[in-house]
Parts: C-alpha cells; sequence; structure tokens
C-alpha cells in the first residue's frame, strides 16, 4: 500500500458484524482499515462466562464457516440448543421446535460474544492489507463523488472509496452521515446472568411469556443457562437491587420452575431496549450494516443474526461490483445492498415487534386469543417449521456464503 491512509474500505465499529465484513473481504485485494474504539478484551477459555451470549442462527454459523473464523470458536467452546419451548404465562398456550423434525442435527448454537471477536481479529491480524486502528475514534466525515474523508479523533485523516458504519445501535458514524432513523423504545431492558439450575438444561432454549416480558434460559456448554429476562424498567430496578438468593428466587417462580430450583447466579447486567431501524441504508461512499442500521428486541435472539447477513451480502455485492470493474462506493452499486438487506430487515422487525406486542400485555381477551394461535401454530407443522426456516437462517434471500 502506497498511503498508510488511503484504503478502498473504512470500517468503523470490529463488534461482531464489523469484524465480519472485514473478514469476508480480507482476501480480494482491497486495503481495509478496521477501527474500533477499543481492543477486543482477550479470550481466555478458562475465564468466566461473557455475560453478552448470542443465540446463533445455522446461517450465521455458515457465514463464520467461509470466513475460516469457526473452527476457533468450535475448538473455544458454545452450546448447540436443539430443541425450543416457548409458552405463556397467561394460559395453557406453548409451542415446541425441534431440530430433529427439520431434519438438522441443531436449531442453533449459543456463543459468547468476546469468543466470537477473538476468533475473527485472529483472521485478521497479520494479513498484509487489513490495518486495525484501536483505539480509534471517528470525528468528521466528509462523503463526496471522489471519495469519502474521514478523521479521528487526534487529527488523523483516512480516505476510501466506502465507509462502513458497523458501530453498534448509537452509531456516530450514522449521525456523521446525516442518516436519521426510527426509534420505539420498548420500556423495557433485558436483565442477563449465568444462573444453575436443578435441572439440565438438555440442550434446549426456554422462554416463557410473561405480561412484562419473556425469560429465556439458553444451554450453556458448562451445564449452566444463560438468563435474559427482559422486563419494565421499574421491575428491571427491582430485579438489579435483589441479593443472590432473592435473585435466584424471584427467577425461579418467572421461570414456573420449569428447570426446578434456580441455585445460584453471576452478578447481573442489564442492557437497555430499543427498536430502532434507519430510515436509509446508504449515501454515496458510505453503508450501514448490523445494530448501526437496525435494533430488535431480544426475544427471538435474532439481531447480530441479521447483522451478520448485512455483512455476508455487502461483501457479496462488493466483490460482484469489483468483478465487473464498478466503482464499490457508487450508489448504484450500494443500492444492491440497501434493497436487499432492508426487506429482509423490515419482515423480521415487524414479526418480532407484533410478538412482542402481542405478549407483553395482561388484556384477558388477547391472551385467549395469543393462546389459541400457539396451539394452533404448535399443530400445524408447515407454518410452524416456517417460522423456524426463517428464524434459523434456512429461508430467504441468503447471501451465498450464508446457503
Ligand atoms: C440482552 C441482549 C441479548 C441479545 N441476544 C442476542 C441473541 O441471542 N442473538 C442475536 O442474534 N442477537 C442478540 N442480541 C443483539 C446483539 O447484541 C446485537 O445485534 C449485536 O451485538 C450487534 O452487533 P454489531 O457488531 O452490529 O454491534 P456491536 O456489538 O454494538 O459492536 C459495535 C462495535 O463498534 C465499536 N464502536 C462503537 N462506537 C464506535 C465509534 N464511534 N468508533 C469506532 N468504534 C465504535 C464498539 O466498541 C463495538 O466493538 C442481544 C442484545 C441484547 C441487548
Amino acid at each position: 500500500m502506497a498511503n498508510p491512509s488511503n484504503f478502498d474500505i473504512v470500517i468503523v465499529g470490529g463488534g461482531a458484524v464489523g469484524a465480519t465484513l472485514a473478514c469476508a473481504l480480507k482476501d480480494k485485494n482491497l486495503d481495509i482499515a478496521l477501527l474500533d474504539t477499543r481492543e477486543p478484551e482477550l479470550y481466555d477459555v478458562n475465564a468466566e462466562v461473557d455475560l453478552r451470549v448470542f443465540a446463533l442462527s445455522l446461517a450465521s454459523r455458515r457465514i463464520f464457516e467461509a470466513v475460516g473464523a469457526w473452527e476457533a470458536i468450535a475448538a473455544a467452546r458454545f452450546s448447540p440448543y436443539r430443541e425450543m419451548h416457548v409458552w405463556d404465562a397467561e394460559g395453557e398456550g406453548s409451542i415446541h421446535f425441534d431440530s430433529a423434525a427439520l431434519g438438522e442435527p441443531e436449531l442453533g448454537y449459543i456463543v459468547e460474544n468476546r469468543l466470537l471477536q477473538h476468533a475473527l481479529w485472529a483472521q485478521l491480524k497479520g494479513q498484509p492489507r487489513i490495518t486495525l486502528l484501536h483505539p480509534a475514534q471517528a470525528e468528521a466525515l466528509t462523503l463526496t463523488d471522489e471519495g469519502a474523508v474521514l478523521d479521528l479523533k487526534g487529527g488523523r485523516r483516512l480516505k476510501a472509496k466506502l465507509v462502513v458504519a458497523a458501530d453498534g445501535a448509537a452509531s456516530a458514524t450514522r449521525a456523521l452521515a446525516g442518516i436519521e432513523t426510527e426509534d420505539t423504545p420498548y420500556g423495557q431492558r433485558a436483565v442477563v446472568a449465568h444462573v444453575r439450575t436443578e435441572l439440565p438444561h438438555a440442550t434446549t432454549a426456554w422462554q416463557r411469556f410473561l405480561p412484562t416480558g419473556p425469560v429465556a434460559f439458553l444451554p450453556l456448554a458448562d451445564g449452566r443457562v444463560s438468563v435474559v429476562w427482559s422486563t419494565d424498567e421499574a421491575q428491571a430496578e427491582r430485579i438489579l437491587a435483589l441479593d443472590d438468593a432473592g435473585f435466584c428466587a424471584a427467577l425461579t417462580e418467572a421461570s414456573a420452575a420449569r428447570l426446578g430450583r434456580v441455585q445460584s447466579t453471576t452478578k447481573r447486567v442489564a442492557f437497555p431496549l430499543q427498536r430502532l431501524h434507519a430510515k436509509e441504508y446508504i449515501r454515496p461512499r458510505f453503508a450501514l450494516a448490523g445494530d448501526a442500521a437496525h435494533a430488535v428486541h431480544p426475544l427471538a435472539g435474532q439481531g447480530v443474526n441479521l447483522g451478520l447477513l448485512d455483512a455476508a451480502a455487502l461483501a457479496e455485492v462488493i466483490t460482484d461490483a469489483r468483478a465487473r470493474g464498478r466503482d464499490i462506493g457508487d450508489k448504484s452499486v450500494l443500492r444492491r445492498y440497501e434493497r436487499w438487506r432492508k426487506g429482509e430487515n423490515l419482515t423480521m422487525i415487524f414479526a418480532l415487534d407484533g410478538f412482542k406486542r402481542l405478549f407483553s400485555n395482561d388484556i384477558a381477551a388477547l391472551a385467549m386469543v395469543r393462546n389459541a394461535g400457539l396451539r394452533a401454530v404448535d399443530r400445524f407443522t408447515p407454518l410452524k417449521h416456517a417460522f423456524v426456516r426463517r428464524a434459523m437462517g434456512l429461508s430467504g434471500d441468503l447471501p451465498a456464503s450464508a446457503r
């Protein structure tokens, strides 16, 4: 590379989505800078399991396989889940998904965020055409037909044909590009912890819908479960203030003791929940990916899966454009990415929003309808399988690396 500040692509944000995009493009003859405000934490397989875990779809696993990161994940630790039980606290309705009935070995995988990032960055370190910059923070962005200019805090200036913002839901780069979002705060927070339960998790994901929000138990490799308890602000405060014994008792009750008593817990952390969707995904020489473009309720564990599909789709669009001698920052090239992913993401956003509204209330008539609906969907196999195949990333308009 002639000039250390001239790149084909600058990716802002080295979380799961930004790092996956860099990995997918690392062998495509492109000079790429990946920058983050912080270096990923070191991963130690003997350390406590990261409190941020993701339910990854089969499509996401395929994307990680395609970019060479899955081997390191599999060699460390993850838990597959083969079944999923979802039920309503306000009635008899329930739904059961089983990978065997779909002819698949598993429905998905529970993987730590820290491990994901570690496995992805390991693929990038030492690559001659990849520049990793951290700590680095964008301060100003100029987009013109000739190119993009990104000014970093501290005075460094980066030039690129294309800037991709993958810096999360609060994306500062999206704001620098002047892209607005539609936001709906859910008025909920997700309280997260790892707990030990009396009964084994049986490589199954469990989710009980309470009127205040869903409580999910996701299987971990060491036999514990990762809890994601979404609830209103007031209850989240109360839960966070409980001591360990009080939290275990409250969780036993919230889960209707489905896995017996909750016996012990790690510390708890809480994440605010919001629905967010960018009004545009692209500008000339600029694109959004992952949570910077859309944030969804964690009730179906879809957030990072959608973002990884963005990364794979954008890599495919960029690779195709180069093969045809096109300018990768041209709006007409990027428009294909926007049309592709906006449609797919909106379908999921509306479905998740509908679920959230249907379940997070205690209107008796609605409880009857949704319980009847759950029972009907559970019995009507084609519809049930269509739902779960979509969530697993086995249907929809998938990028080649996710198929
Ligand atoms: C409680 C909870 C549970 C969830 N469970 C699941 C699940 O089971 N399955 C699932 O698919 N999704 C889940 N999600 C959603 C998931 O966390 C997000 O979709 C995912 O983290 C988005 O990845 P990302 O790379 O787009 O953004 P992020 O993970 O937010 O990464 C953004 C990166 O950008 C960096 N950055 C931020 N600002 C700047 C800046 N100005 N300059 C440079 N770098 C910057 C950050 O340091 C970070 O490394 C859950 C979310 C929550 C809150």
